[in-house]
């Protein structure tokens, strides 16, 4: 029996092994199975540790990894609960009014939504609220453009850039831009021309859209002011109710106490101390 034929045990497991073995303070063997179930680094020295360290390392990595598989499990459910939530919202989510593969909104509902999709399809966006759209800007370019090729000389107008971007209350995404024309895809679209007229009509309504959306927040924001000051004015009422309802049960029990007055119980500073603790003078 040569040198090579030793096995060492492993002192956890039991398994005997002539490799890869890791010793322990008191000269014990830890095999490379149970020396990966303690959750040590490859440069951690197990010579320092105990069989008692080694299984303590071993009880508390297992109920570590538990505790972050549960973890995981509950933010996976969490993600799948967002989700869940927002493909019902896209689901009941009804276009009255849009801006075909640009903009979605719902009237009915006071959302929008800027679709996701291929081709401008509805995927499933963030379902905005129309209280989410804070202002708007229109940006329109032109410049002067002379054709050589053409046999009038004067120059013609062309539009390089229709654009409307929307302030969102969003920290994440502040604003969204909403293209009609950025220059130089399609060739240069002269002012004068079919294309140009069907996007400033398309953009047209869109603004008038948009328009609508802030009338309707100004309004329920003003509706929300009005419901609070009325909710305040309640309050009030009612504080000046309980006044009254106190004032009129101080006066019963002063004449209580009148009465334990002239019945001789009670003295004339004990009635008079008493009145002006009740009517807290
Ligand atoms: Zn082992």
């Amino acid at each position: 029996m040569g040198f090579f034929d030793i096995k060492s045990k492993c002192v956890i497991c039991g398994k005997q092994s002539r490799f890869n073995m890791h010793k322990l303070s008191g000269e014990e063997d830890l095999c490379s199975d149970c020396f990966v179930l303690t959750g040590m680094g490859l440069l951690e020295k197990t010579e320092q540790y105990t069989v008692e360290d080694i299984k303590n390392k071993i009880i508390e990595k297992k109920r570590n990894d538990i505790e972050k598989e549960e973890k995981k499990e509950e933010e996976r459910q969490i993600k799948e609960k967002i989700a869940e939530e927002r493909r019902e919202k896209v689901e009941k989510f009804t276009t009255t009014f849009c801006v075909k593969g640009k903009i979605h909104f719902d009237d009915n509902d006071k959302k929008w939504l800027i679709p996701d999709g291929w081709m401008g399809g509805i995927k499933n966006p963030f379902i905005y609220d129309y209280s989410d759209i804070l202002d708007y800007e229109v940006i329109k370019e032109e410049h002067m453009e002379y054709y050589e090729d053409e046999e009038d000389k004067s120059p013609e107008k062309v539009c390089d850039r229709l654009i409307v971007y929307l302030s969102v209350n969003s920290a994440k995404v502040p604003t969204r831009k909403i293209t009609f024309i950025d220059n130089g895809i399609l060739g240069d679209i002269k002012v004068d021309s079919y294309s140009y007229r069907s996007k400033v009509d398309e953009m047209n309504k869109l603004v008038f859209q948009i328009k609508r959306v802030l009338k309707y927040n100004k309004q329920a924001h003003y509706q929300a002011v009005q419901e609070a000051r009325a909710a305040q004015v309640e309050e009030q009422e009612e504080a000046e109710v309980v006044q009254v309802v106190n004032n009129v049960s101080a006066a019963d029990e002063i004449m209580k106490f009148k009465g334990l007055l002239d019945a001789g119980i009670i003295s004339l500073e004990e009635f008079n101390a008493k009145k002006e603790q009740l009517l807290d003078l």
